[in-house]
């Protein structure tokens, strides 16, 4: 068994764990492989492992690594920050745009999307802890954001991700976490006829705490894949 065969199996149990503790399916809870900075001999180990989808960062790694097939046999999200005049390179290309932190990102997607003669599916992200350094659409925001998606065609909104801040406290997340469910419900309920499906938050050290709130998907890299070296 490989380690990241290890690792995925590792985190699956307690996927399952938490899952069970909540009263939650695990089957309803998604696996994301965050890659960023890993190799597509790492992503290939991960998809035979049986990850369920992979998610990239930036669009010119994720190019890079579609050239050497590094997705082969799953699905592909985007999960970073989308800069509008690379929107066009993501669009038809990943099938879940997780990052969408603006109008005009979310304008930028349809036309794409329109050109190409496709519905993109895609998240609004939240900035909960209102943090500068991070984007997305404030709390108080999201709600009417979503309101105004649903007069895009070529756009399916499926729900909602975040980012929290960085916690020193252990289970320091939860109140966001929560925070995040509650509008997720609202939302869908209120807006989307109760359709939403995900609810993307939680990555290497507090998705179980995601999923106690809530999370149908949850993106983990380096407890997968090891600690990445930011250093080459
Ligand atoms: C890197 C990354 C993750 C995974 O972070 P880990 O702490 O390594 O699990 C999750 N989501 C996003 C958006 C990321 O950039």
């Amino acid at each position: 068994m490989t380690k990241i065969e290890e690792n995925i199996r590792e985190i699956r149990r307690r996927m399952a764990e938490a899952a069970g503790k909540a009263g939650r399916d695990p089957a309803e809870i998604m696996l994301v492989g965050a890659s960023k900075m890993n190799d597509a001999a790492a992503c290939q180990a991960a998809i035979a492992a049986g990850i369920d989808a992979l998610g990239e960062n930036r669009v010119q790694e994720m190019r890079a690594k579609l050239q050497e097939h590094a997705y082969d046999g799953a699905p592909l999200h985007f999960i970073g920050h989308l800069q509008r005049n690379k929107v066009r390179q993501v669009v038809g290309t990943v099938s879940l745009i997780h990052s969408v932190s603006s109008m005009q990102l979310l304008e930028e997607i349809d036309a794409q999307a329109e050109k190409r003669g496709l519905i993109q599916d895609i998240l609004l992200e939240v900035n909960v802890g209102g943090e500068e350094s991070k984007s997305g659409f404030a709390p108080e925001e999201v709600y009417d954001a979503a309101a105004a998606a649903r007069n895009f065609s070529h756009i399916q909104l499926l729900g909602l991700m975040t980012i929290p801040p960085v916690e020193r406290e252990s289970h320091g997340n939860l109140p966001h976490f929560s925070k995040i469910h509650r509008l997720y419900v609202d939302i869908s309920r209120n807006l989307y006829n109760n359709s939403f499906k995900y609810l993307s938050m939680g990555m290497s050290d507090d998705f179980e705490d995601a999923i106690a709130s809530g999370a149908t998907i949850v993106r983990v890299g380096s407890a997968i894949f090891g600690r990445r070296n930011y250093q080459t």
